[in-house]
């Protein structure tokens, strides 16, 4: 047996263990082509039946709608901070977008290159700790756009807010299948695949159809018209990650669908929360509780001497990624779908036996 490391990295993350031995096992003949999943042409029928499949197995997990495409992209999420506006953007028409952290104020940045952008929501007041409330979009605008989970933060919309006609746009990069999501309230739904979904590589774009093509001149690779055609094929996709994806695809599937990983994603995060709530205030969560994370816990101890003394000490025991990001300081320990229930009892064990040998 190889000695795995608890991964409690923020991204590129864990996938897992099923679908790294598959992965193995397929490696150097892929299904009898006498080739690996690497080398051949994405024009084969073998990958061709990868993308399909894919596609299948996304539609049936989330339940989307007919009326809607899944688009395999290239990247990252990044990319679709320019190629939504570049896509979505009208005449006249601003687009409204919430501040919950830096990859929010990113894809803000990126949508000032097409139009009007106006920040109708802010949480920067409490350095992003929480998910405003009650936000509301004007009417008349090209689109509104939302960061559903706040990697670095630790922060996550619980209630997708209310819109009028125009699409909700959510970057979904850090929560994608990580529970049940009603489509239909989304225009377009986008995650590079490095947490949740698969490797790095490819990006997932889940679009109504109305939004595809609306009306605009772009460069051919941009707009989401090119890709939605040619079923992601336009040009060479990367064909191993899409193919991981599926694999990842199958194995949510395998053990349950969205509903069984939200309940494993809800019982880890709650093991930690739950530590960090009984700790007499040694550790000091970030998010407020009701704007809390699933994915991505923050916390901080009681000095920076401690908290670089317990990542050191975390190395020791084989937890890996565990450092906060440097905007938030102390701890970031992310639980995304392929982590175990078990790696969340044990770094919660070990933090329990940390605190006790620190304080008196
Ligand atoms: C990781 C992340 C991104 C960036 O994704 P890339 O694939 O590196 O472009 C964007 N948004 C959120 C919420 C993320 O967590």
């Amino acid at each position: 047996m190889v000695k795995r490391a608890y991964n409690f990295n923020p991204g590129p993350a864990a996938l897992p263990l099923p679908v790294l031995e598959k992965v193995k096992e397929e490696l150097l003949d892929y299904h009898g082509t006498g080739m690996s999943i690497l080398e051949i042409s994405h024009r084969s029928k073998e990958f061709e039946n990868v993308i399909n499949d894919a596609n299948e197995l996304m539609r049936k997990i989330y339940n989307i709608p007919d009326e809607y495409k899944v688009l395999w992209l290239q990247g990252g999420s990044s990319t679709q901070f320019y190629m939504v506006p570049a896509n979505l953007m009208l005449e006249g028409k601003p687009a409204e977008y919430v501040n919950t952290g830096s990859w929010s104020k990113k894809a803000i940045k990126e949508a000032k290159f097409y139009g009007d952008v106006n920040v109708v929501a802010s949480s920067e007041d409490k350095n992003f700790s929480y998910i405003p409330s009650n936000v509301s979009f004007n009417d008349n605008i090209s689109y509104a756009h939302i960061t559903s989970n706040n990697t670095i933060y630790g922060t996550q919309w619980q209630n997708y807010p209310a819109i009028g006609d125009a699409p909700l746009v959510s970057d979904m990069c850090s929560d994608f299948l990580s529970r049940p999501v009603d489509i239909k309230k989304f225009g377009v739904l986008y995650a590079s695949a490095q947490k949740n979904l698969g490797p790095a590589g490819v990006t997932a774009v889940l679009i109504r159809e109305d939004l595809i093509n609306r009306g605009k001149a772009l460069p051919t690779m941009i707009s989401y018209k090119t890709h939605a055609e040619k079923n992601s094929l336009f040009n060479t996709p990367p064909c191993f990650s899409i193919y991981v994806c599926k694999l990842v695809l199958e194995w949510i599937k395998s053990i349950g669908g969205l509903n069984e990983i939200e309940k494993r994603n809800k019982k880890k995060s709650s093991i930690v929360y739950g530590l960090i709530d009984k700790s007499n205030g040694f550790y000091k969560g970030h998010a407020e509780p009701n704007s809390r994370s699933n994915m991505n816990v923050t916390f901080r101890l009681p000095s920076e001497e401690l908290e670089a003394e317990c990542i050191n000490q975390a190395k020791g025991k084989c937890f890996v990624g565990i450092k906060g990001h440097r905007s938030v300081g102390g701890m970031r320990i992310s639980l995304y779908n392929a982590v175990p229930v078990e790696a969340a009892e044990e770094v919660a064990e070990f933090l329990k036996e940390f605190q006790e040998a620190h304080t008196q």
